[in-house]
């Protein structure tokens, strides 16, 4: 039976940390947040060198090499065409665990979720590999609070490479320790499917990460184990690679119609090839937001926003938290930029950015097809 849930208005900001208190930013949190690098930082900058964990760097070197090998596979035309688009489709599916599950529910609870959806979700993050989801939301719940300090996981201002994927081939910033014991994770440790899957972590992704998706082009399709283990690797580093952009690319360049006093920016390349995760200006402004962006998908690219709202119309999400036009505006008014006022909404904007979402995400398929074209036909 299908039920609509309608959205739910947040007019009250103390209601944000009634209901979730750890979680960080109504507006004044992020205005106290990013000024921080207090002395206590500043100190521990000064005994904090920078130590490689090579075993990392071995995995992450392996997991690239594997999946530009499966890419290679794809161009000259040695994968059959089934297990190429499967791929594809599983690196999204994978996605979602990420930015509808870990993301929008667990770190920020910006709707909630019955059971059903929350299992689905644990699957999906678990195909995503991205650490358990106890530890992903704390990471990301530390990064809000402390963004761009030496306590954020991923601080931008240690530049690209070190926001994008350095931070995971070195040990983490003592602040990054100390802060991120410091978060309440309670709400989250609360949650059965959560404490289920962090228990069960490694044999839950030798089954869900590899050895189902990888089994089933061999099966269904008559793939060789070779060449699908090598496009299991090429799906996954394509979203970890698309992820990563978010904490990178949109910490670094575009708009911010929303705070101008903070880093994070909306990039609208990073908006097709996340999914829906690049308007990360009005994000980090608005954490609470279940659609992470001014708009719905409806009206910009936004497929995270989409799969939520389809499982609002099964009954199976609630309480959608969406702030009102009219706190946005005076946001706006306030603290946005207005040199990066961005435009007004139209249909034809809506569908010039779905278009080019479209063509975003695809590109892991039309470029092999291409190049495969090009080069050997
Ligand atoms: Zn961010
Ligand atoms: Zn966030």
């Amino acid at each position: 039976m299908c039920q609509i849930v309608e959205k739910k208005i947040v007019k009250d900001s103390t209601h944000i940390h009634s209901n979730n208190s750890v979680i960080m930013s109504d507006e004044n949190d992020n205005q106290t947040d990013v000024h921080y690098n207090n002395g206590d930082n500043n100190d521990n900058k000064s005994e904090y060198s920078v130590q490689i964990v090579w075993t990392n760097v071995f995995i992450m070197g392996s997991l690239h090499t594997a999946a530009l090998l499966g890419y290679y596979h794809l161009v000259i035309g040695t994968a059959k065409g089934y297990t190429s688009v499967y791929f594809f489709l599983v690196g999204i599916l994978s996605s979602f665990g990420i930015l509808a599950g870990a993301h929008r529910l667990w770190s920020h609870r910006s709707y909630k979720a019955k059971w059903q959806l929350r299992l689905l979700l644990a699957v999906l993050q678990t195909l995503a590999l991205q650490n358990d989801i106890y530890d992903w939301s704390r990471d990301h719940r530390v990064h809000h609070r402390y963004s761009e300090t030496d306590a954020d996981p991923h601080n931008a201002k240690r530049g690209f490479f070190f926001a994008h994927m350095g931070w995971l081939l070195c040990k983490k910033h003592p602040e990054v320790i100390r802060k991120g014991k410091l978060v309440d994770m309670s709400d989250i440790w609360a949650d059965p499917i959560v404490r289920f899957q962090k228990k069960y972590y490694y044999p839950l992704i030798a089954i869900i990460w590899l050895l189902i998706p990888v089994s089933i082009p061999v099966y269904y399709f008559g793939e060789s184990w070779y060449i699908s283990i090598l496009l299991n690797c090429y799906r996954y580093i394509v979203s970890l690679q698309n992820t990563w952009l978010v904490n990178s690319l949109a910490h670094m360049r575009g708009y911010k119609p929303y705070d101008k006093h903070i880093n994070p920016r909306e990039n609208h390349t990073v908006a097709y090839l996340s999914l829906g995760e690049g308007y990360h200006n009005y994000h980090h402004t608005f954490p609470w937001d279940y659609s992470a962006s001014e708009y719905g998908w409806k009206d910009n690219f936004n497929p995270a926003t989409a799969f939520i709202d389809f499982f609002a119309w099964i009954g199976w999400a609630y309480d959608r938290k969406v702030p009102p036009k009219t706190i946005i505006d005076a946001r706006i008014n306030r603290t946005g930029n207005m040199a990066d006022k961005y435009h007004q909404m139209t249909r034809f904007y809506t569908l010039i950015d779905f278009v080019s979402g479209l063509v975003f995400i695809t590109w892991p398929l039309w470029l092999s097809f291409l190049l495969n074209y090009i080069f050997f036909q």
